[in-house]
């Protein structure tokens, strides 16, 4: 789960992490109200989920009420890369006398947790690691042993931040550790940390994944009802079937996760885009097959659908009728493609025989049937 900014902060906060003072609006009346009580000047940032909101003119400067007034104005409603602001933060104007980068998350294949930090804060990371790859400090830190305080002033040095923020920048990466860690998190991210021109160093932007995983451990109510969830996803979650939204148009439905993603692969393979992921578990019920079809069918991109199903403990028979049933409940617009194979693989293709139509076909092998519904996508099967 991804949090906003001012979310982020409020966390950050509790780990005893330097941020500026600020508050939530949803209106531009809220946003003078708000920079009224935090003092002016004071920064107009709008909340999305998504970074660069600085260069889409998303954050500016206001030194008075009417300023805030035209910014908030502005930014309210505005579409940055895809997302609607609804809500802004803001937050007491800092002096920054220099900008940082600094960020802990898992590196798996190292089994550690990677820290990077880097003198070249306030731009994109990716640029920098490109152009710059010595400009970013790395340390994996073991799990087990942690970050101690010799070992991120030594990392600090390494990064070559100002000798004025080297205390600020070690005392909060050391924060920014337990945050990361005892929050719980899989990314916290502070680009720009700042160096002030009276010597403080503090978080200026936050950006927070949370572990999901470890949601049964904190009380994260509060942050989960402001999660802006893909409408399919949305809909797939209340059916208890794990799906994932992908901006393809062949709609994807498979027993198992390996199963469903080799799908993926074999569409992809077949030279077609996958609209989702969709793995509706180890049995094939006329109950989940409605369902999966329901969700995919609610996906206006999805121009023909692969059912790709592997029968193991549950027979051909049984998930044949299951798909027979289900196209019995639901009207489907996009045609249906269907490889059926498995414990009494012959007995369910020849209930589907029976309803075999151009809506319909099934296909002996999973590369052909990908190539069947890329075809039927309407895209050139390779
Ligand atoms: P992002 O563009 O989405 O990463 O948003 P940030 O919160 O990182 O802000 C982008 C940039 O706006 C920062 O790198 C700063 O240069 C600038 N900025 C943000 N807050 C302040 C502030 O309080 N004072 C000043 N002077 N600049 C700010
Ligand atoms: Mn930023």
């Amino acid at each position: 789960m991804d949090l906003f900014e001012h979310q982020g902060k409020e966390l950050f906060a509790s780990f005893g992490i330097p941020v500026s003072p600020g508050a939530v609006a949803r209106t531009v009346d809220e946003a003078v109200a708000a920079a009224d009580g935090v003092g002016y000047p004071v920064v107009v940032k709008a909340q999305v989920l998504v970074g660069g909101r600085g260069k889409a003119g998303g954050i500016k400067l206001a030194s008075n009420a009417d300023e805030v007034r035209t910014h908030a104005g502005n930014i309210l409603g505005m579409d940055i890369r895809g997302h609607t602001v609804e809500r802004l933060w803001i937050e007491k104007a800092s002096d920054i006398a220099a900008e940082y980068y600094g960020s802990f998350t898992l590196d798996r294949s190292a089994k550690k947790h990677l820290g990077m930090l880097s003198a070249k804060g306030g731009i994109d990371i990716e640029a920098v690691a490109e152009e710059d790859p010595d400009a970013i400090a790395r340390i994996h830190v073991d799990p087990v042993d942690g970050l101690d305080e010799a070992t991120a002033r030594k990392w600090v040095r390494a990064a070559r931040l100002d000798p004025d923020a080297e205390q600020g920048a070690v005392e909060l990466l050391l924060n920014l550790y337990r945050c990361y860690v005892e929050g719980d998190a899989d990314l916290v991210e502070v680009n720009p940390m700042i160096l002030t021109p009276d010597g403080r160093v503090h978080a200026l932007d936050a950006k927070v994944t949370l572990d999901d995983n470890a949601a049964f451990r904190h009380d994260w109510a509060e942050y989960a009802s402001t999660q802006k969830r893909d409408e399919r996803e949305q809909a797939a979650a209340e059916k208890g079937l794990q799906y994932v939204g992908l901006d393809g148009t062949v709609g994807i439905i498979a027993n198992g996760a390996g199963l469903a993603m080799s799908t993926l692969d074999v569409v992809n393979q077949a030279g077609g885009d996958p609209a989702n992921f969709l793995d509706i578990g180890g049995g094939a019920s006329a109950e989940v097959m409605a369902g999966a079809l329901e969700v995919i069918n609610g996906d206006p991109k999805v121009r023909s659908i692969f059912i790709n199903i592997f029968g193991g403990i549950t027979r051909g028979e049984e998930v044949a009728n299951g798909i027979v049933q289900a196209l019995g409940r639901v009207s489907i617009e996009a045609p249906i493609v269907i490889r059926l194979d498995g414990t009494n693989a012959d007995q369910g293709r020849a209930i589907l025989a029976e309803h075999e139509s151009e809506k319909l076909q099934s296909r002996p092998t999973m590369l052909e049937a990908a190539r069947t519904a890329v075809e039927l996508a309407g895209e050139a099967a390779k």
